[in-house]
């Protein structure tokens, strides 16, 4: 056995009704003037994280959205030194949060997040930025929410397919930290943990969206898939969601559903540890399970569902097989072109019996 266990540096505040606590949480912290971010839909969620920071609001900005556009993060980053910000606050998604993590990026300030999704982005201090079609991630500790304020009464209004795609996603990270190359002992068992939380509650979620226990099962099995994100590296599903999410423009969350079992059946043959934890976790071979569970949610199981088509597929292999991403099974851009002509159109390879 060997492992390198990293410092989890982000104070966790879970559970129904907290979010009145984010008043109290910034105080902690210190900051003056705060900046709450939001994507435009969730503007009236800002307006209240505002009232609640009272005097130590300098503003709301609602103009996040998808994948952090550079002008987008440019024109956030400009405000807030605008207001003289000292503190931000990103309310709502991973959008939001992106928004949050490129003012903290730029300026310093400390993030505090209050996350409505599945994301996961707000255990980690992972940032990305959309120019001229290329999305690029990368990590800085800057960018790390200090504090994470989880309500999952925030979460009963999000629609459920976004809910299932979102948990999509979720899930992406559990399965990609179970195979890591710096999983730990720790990381692992918060990974199985993670998909089983999130499969057991994804239809109870569905059946009744403000069921507040299954609202609440289901952040806390995000919360444990962002925590593994935050101290793992992804492999090849994330390559290819950031690299089709980019490239083609498709919905990030989406990619996750469509391209998890695929990325899961190529994969698992050649980690059987992990394929074997992942059996346990979620009750059933693995691709086959998380291919039924995504189809009966009635969520994107095919790239053609996200408008994609496959004319820029060899362009688009070669981006994500090259450099080789952190995999324990490296693909060539012949695999990986393969992989996405089977996510195409006809998931019939993939269809449990
Ligand atoms: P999102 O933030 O874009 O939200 C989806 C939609 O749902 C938005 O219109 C939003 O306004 C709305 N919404 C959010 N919460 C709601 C609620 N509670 N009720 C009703 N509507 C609600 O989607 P997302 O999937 O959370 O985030 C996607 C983005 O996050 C992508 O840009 C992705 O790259 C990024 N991401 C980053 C990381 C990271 O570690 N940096 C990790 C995962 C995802």
């Amino acid at each position: 056995m060997r492992f390198t266990e990293l410092p989890r540096p982000t104070r966790v505040v879970f559970g129904a009704g907290r979010f009145a606590e984010l008043g109290e949480e910034v105080a902690r912290l210190a900051p003056r003037r705060v900046v709450v971010v939001t994507t435009p839909g969730r503007r009236a969620l800002g307006e209240r994280a505002a009232g609640f920071l009272g005097s130590r609001c300098a503003g709301v900005l609602a103009d996040a959205v998808e994948h952090v556009p550079a002008e987008v993060a440019d024109s956030g980053v400009a405000r807030a030194r605008e207001l003289g910000a000292d503190g931000c606050v990103a309310v709502g998604g991973g959008s939001a949060i992106g928004l949050g993590k490129a003012i903290a990026r730029d300026t310093g300030v400390p993030l505090l997040a209050v996350p409505t999704t599945y994301s996961g982005s707000e255990m980690t201090p992972v940032w990305g930025r959309t120019e001229d079609g290329v999305k690029t991630t990368g990590r800085d500790e800057r960018v790390r929410p200090a504090v994470v304020v989880y309500d999952p009464e925030l979460t009963t209004s999000l629609p459920v397919a976004v809910s299932v795609t979102s948990a999509g996603n979720a899930l992406a990270h559990a399965v990609e930290a179970l195979w890591a190359p710096d999983a730990t002992p720790v990381t692992r068992l918060e990974a199985a943990e993670s998909a089983r939380a999130i499969v057991d509650a994804l239809p109870r979620v569905r059946a009744t969206p403000e069921d507040p226990a299954a609202r609440a099962d289901l952040l806390y099995g995000a919360w444990l898939a962002g925590a593994g994100l935050a101290v793992t590296t992804m492999g090849l599903h994330h390559r290819l969601a950031h690299v089709l999410g980019g490239g083609l423009d498709l919905p990030h969350a989406g990619t996750h559903t469509v391209l998890l079992p695929h990325v899961v059946a190529w994969t698992l043959p050649a980690v059987p540890e992990a394929a074997a934890a992942l059996e346990r976790a979620l009750g059933g071979e693995p691709a086959a399970v998380l291919h039924r569970l995504f189809a009966d949610l009635g969520a994107p199981t095919t790239l053609a569902e996200l408008g994609a088509d496959d004319s820029r597929f060899d362009v688009l292999a070669e981006r994500a097989a090259s450099p080789p991403p952190a995999h324990p099974r490296v693909p060539t851009a012949a695999d990986v072109r393969a992989l996405l002509d089977r996510a195409l159109g006809s998931d019939v390879r993939m269809a449990p019996s």
